[in-house]
């Protein structure tokens, strides 16, 4: 899956009045057949609206999606799409939101089932329903299959989530915040269920967080976004050994260490970064440590640095910025 420049823009207010909220710039990355990339950031820093653009929720202002070699947005919107949506499923952060009180889990297994053509004869409808609830650990499927979402605990509704994604065979899941609603105990039972059917399936994942610890453990590769854009990519181990953008090391120094003590500290905030007719230059200028002249002046192009790695920082050798087919060009 080939993410090429993709903008989002919101338009707000009217007339006169009218400005931009610009939710997303020039995002650009590939994602590989059974590739974990993880997406980090805080709320709203566009992670989600990556998401949704790809999940085809919403149309993107700017840019491409590119699917097995096809840019899909130029594709006719009706069969195209739904083969597209049958490729590339998404799961939400909320497990309790995102299923309907009054169907059973089963209900919810066989829509998608019917939607896409999968299943052509009710009994082969209900042995597929079984199959998925088998492979996410539900047990025992004819029996969790008639259970209602109230009946199922947060991690088995998520579970669903995901059994319902897989229901269409995707090669690739959006994961929204898939465990962030959960209780501590069960997050790493659902992690693991989503690396078994990596390996099985040969699915892959956007993995989108807040919390970077859990990026290293998901991930082969992860991406830092800040207000709208993605500063820094790297292998996961290496961008949490050698973080190169000023806000990834103050993320990661936010990341409590194991004998529970917090290094470091977060400095004050001075604001939201601004997304409605942002200023020109590095977003990041106003809370950053080692902000110079130019960073409010331009916008910091993207910089190699070696191993898979780039950043979107001023400080870093200023004449090797790279091209942007750099980013999601696989050679
Ligand atoms: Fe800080 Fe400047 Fe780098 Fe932005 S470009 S992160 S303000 S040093
Ligand atoms: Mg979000």
């Amino acid at each position: 899956l080939d993410v090429v420049r993709l903008g989002k823009y919101f338009p707000v207010g009217g007339g006169l009045r009218a400005q931009q909220l610009r939710a997303l710039h020039d995002a650009s990355f590939s994602l590989a057949v059974r590739e974990v990339i993880a997406l980090v950031g805080e709320s709203g820093s566009g992670k989600s609206t990556i998401a949704r653009l790809l999940a085809r929720l919403m149309p993107p202002s700017s840019g491409q999606i590119v699917f097995k070699g096809r840019d899909v947005l130029k594709e006719e919107p009706t069969r195209a799409s739904l083969a597209y949506r049958g490729q590339v499923q998404m799961i939400f952060q909320d497990p309790f939101g995102s299923l309907n009180p009054v169907h059973t889990i089963g209900y919810h297994l066989e829509r998608p089932l019917l939607l896409h053509n999968k299943a052509p004869t009710p009994a082969i409808l209900r042995e597929k329903v079984h199959e998925l609830l088998k492979t996410v650990d539900l047990n025992p499927p004819a029996e969790v299959a008639l259970k209602f979402p109230y009946q199922l605990s947060g991690g088995q509704r998520q579970r669903v989530a995901i059994a319902r994604a897989l229901a269409v065979d995707p090669s690739v899941i959006l994961a929204d915040e898939p465990i962030s609603m959960l209780d501590v105990s069960i997050r790493m039972g659902v992690l693991n269920l989503m690396e078994k059917l990596k390996e099985e399936r040969g699915i892959s994942y956007l993995y989108i967080t807040h919390d970077i610890a859990s990026a290293r453990y998901v991930a082969d590769r992860t991406m830092v976004m800040y207000a709208g854009h993605i500063v820094e990519g790297a292998p996961s181990e290496e961008l949490m050994q050698q973080p190169a953008h000023p806000y990834t090391k103050l993320l990661l120094s936010a990341v409590p260490d194991p004998n529970g003590s917090i290094r470091g500290e977060l400095p004050a905030r001075s604001g939201a970064p601004k997304l409605i007719n942002p200023p020109p230059g590095c977003p990041f200028a106003d809370r950053c440590p080692s902000v110079m002249n130019t960073c409010r002046e331009q916008m910091p192009g993207a910089v190699d640095v070696g191993s898979g790695h780039w950043v979107r920082c001023h400080l870093y050798a200023p004449g090797s910025v790279i091209a942007p087919s750099a980013l999601y060009d696989r050679k």
